[in-house]
């Protein structure tokens, strides 16, 4: 494919707004190499725990980057995005959904922490959210999901898992419920009409990356928290754990769904 320069310089600077949607060649090399390389962590990852490659889903966290990246990543194969602001959500989505059509999007997760205010707009595109940890978002977004479903905007019960909090004392706060209340928050999505729980997320430890013997204790503990879970709820059997630095561990305590940003589209312009 030949492009004229001056459409490539535009890719890589375009404001918010009027967005190009093509990413430039390199980039699109660069992406399926990092992408090539994470699959082969993931693959060697659950040769080594005796896993089927397809009990797990690479989500590929495209928060922070453009459409043009997440159209490039769907032409590699890439079926599940994460993203975890609304207002940047919600217009990538709808990009992305106007090039490709509503049937070749990727799934849409949502892995940040929400606002009750925003589980309007989140409902309208999210397939899943993955950081229910408060009996108040679990009101607002069931709330939510049957208005969507009642004016056709959705199809069907949202998606969730709860957020479990693994680190101890709240020295950062990244969200979710501590092991302990995990199964009454559970129980109460359970409950709810136009919400489908299924399973359990958490963010390592902070402090995990420089310890592994934390991280594995951390994760096992999740994978603790969620067996109890399932013995209650069966269907819940998606354990949402894992990322660009953890996700071997992740997969040896079971994970299902792994959340992976920096690894494949490189390091965000400002982490948060
Ligand atoms: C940003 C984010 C990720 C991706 O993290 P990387 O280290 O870039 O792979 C995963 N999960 C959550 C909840 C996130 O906010």
């Amino acid at each position: 494919m030949s492009r004229p320069i001056e459409r490539e310089a535009a890719a890589a600077d375009a404001p918010g707004g009027s967005e190009e949607v093509v990413a430039s060649d390199s980039r699109v090399r660069e992406l399926r190499e990092a992408l090539r390389q994470v699959e082969d962590r993931v693959e060697r990852a659950c040769l080594a725990s005796g896993r089927d490659r397809g009990s797990v889903t690479l989500i590929v966290v495209t928060k922070f980057f453009p459409a043009r990246d997440v159209l490039a990543l769907i032409d590699l194969g890439v079926a599940d995005i994460g993203e975890s602001r609304d207002q940047e959500a919600r217009s990538k989505v709808d990009q992305v959904r106007e090039q490709v059509g509503a049937k070749a999007a990727p799934a849409v997760h949502m892995i940040g922490q929400v606002q009750t205010k925003k589980a309007r707009s989140i409902v309208r595109y999210a397939d899943a959210v993955h950081s229910l940890d408060r009996t108040r978002l679990v009101t607002a977004l069931d709330r939510a999901s049957g208005s969507a479903i009642a004016e056709g905007e959705r199809l069907g019960p949202l998606d969730v898992t709860l957020q479990v909090d693994l680190d101890d004392g709240d020295i950062e706060r990244r969200g979710g419920v501590r092991p302990g209340d995990a199964p009454s928050l559970a129980d109460a999505i359970a409950a709810t009409e136009f919400l489908r729980l299924r399973g359990v997320m958490a963010i390592a430890p902070a402090g995990a990356a420089d310890d592994k013997a934390a991280l594995v204790q951390a994760f096992a503990a999740l994978a603790r928290c969620h067996a109890q879970i399932r013995s209650s709820h069966p269907t819940a059997d998606w354990l949402s754990a894992g990322m660009s630095g953890d996700l071997e561990e992740a997969v040896e305590v079971g994970a299902t769904h792994l959340r992976v940003g920096s690894a494949i589209l490189g390091s965000r312009p400002t982490q948060r």
